[in-house]
């Protein structure tokens, strides 16, 4: 631990952020790598006078804001973390930085099955850094989730913030593309929950740099439509979904309708868009038979 003037700190923390980024980026790098919290830092303003501790010295923790600002490297890869909901999450680039508006996917679940005490079983497609399904299985201690990834490597991520966020066993990771790794659980899905790369080809390119540059190809790209994976997905589910099973799916901004169709084509029914925060339908949920 290093000690420095919080008055020094604060003109500090004023210069980087002059040079651009916002400040909830900017609290991530003071709280993962400075070993100051947001909490320290609101204490820090109207306190200004002492000393603080820091774990790096402010030219350290200067050159990784710069890296941020002047490189686009997302804050979150720079640090190792990603706050999401309640968790914090180890991330790399290796998984996507998982985003605030999937968080609503929880809630999705939430006004499904409220506090439900039956023991259900679900799935989740594409875990990648696990926040959908380690948030499920803190919520639900008494269902059963199975995750899959199609990298080892993002699995093994999944595995480590699955570990690091609870002591339960009530969740269990499957290596393997979109529903292979899941032969064995035919007719026995309560839920299955994915967001699915679904980012059409065109709008891929086109993507801002810290995201393109950054960010697995294979997470986002969803072939010419954006849907290829989205299809697969769907056109299978009723295979591993029990009667009244449901689905939930994440999808870009202006596929709702789309993918409305593509679960009634499929033989769901109770299909519904659901709005994100933002008032895009960016989730479609239906329930099988
Ligand atoms: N929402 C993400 C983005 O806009 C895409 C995530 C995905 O393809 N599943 O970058």
């Amino acid at each position: 631990m290093l000690s420095i003037s919080v008055k020094e700190f604060l003109i500090w923390k004023k210069k980087q952020l002059s040079k651009g980024g916002d400040l909830q980026s900017f609290a991530v790098l003071l709280d993962c790598i400075g070993g100051i919290s947001g909490y320290d830092l609101n204490f820090l303003s109207i306190n200004p006078e002492g000393n603080l501790h820091i774990k790096k010295n402010l030219d350290y923790l200067e050159s990784i804001w710069e890296d941020h600002i002047f490189n686009y490297s997302p804050i979150q890869y720079l640090c190792g973390i990603a706050f999401w909901r309640d968790l914090k999450l180890k991330v790399t680039n290796k998984v996507l930085i998982p985003r605030p508006e999937t968080e609503l996917i929880v809630d999705i679940v939430f006004k499904i099955f409220g506090k439900k005490s039956e023991k259900l079983l679900f799935a989740e497609l594409g875990t990648g850094s696990g926040a959908i399904s380690i948030a499920l299985a803190l919520a639900y201690p008494w269902w059963d989730g199975i995750a899959t990834d199609i990298d080892q490597e993002a699995l093994q991520i999944a595995i480590t913030n699955y570990i690091n966020s609870c002591k339960q066993s009530n969740l269990k990771f499957y290596c393997g593309d979109w529903w292979t790794p899941f032969e064995s659980f035919k007719g026995k899905l309560d839920l299955a929950i994915s967001n699915p790369p679904y980012i059409p080809k065109d709008t891929y390119e086109q993507l801002p740099k810290q995201v393109k540059n950054f960010e697995p190809k294979i997470a986002l790209l969803g072939g010419e439509d954006g849907l290829n994976h989205i299809r697969e997905i769907i056109q299978k589910a009723p295979l591993f979904l029990k009667e009244k099973g449901w689905i939930i799916l994440e999808n870009h901004f202006d596929q709702g309708e789309k993918v409305k169709q593509l679960l009634i084509e499929n033989k769901f029914k109770s299909v519904k868009i659901v709005n994100d925060l933002s008032g895009f339908g960016r989730f479609t949920i239906g329930r099988y038979k």
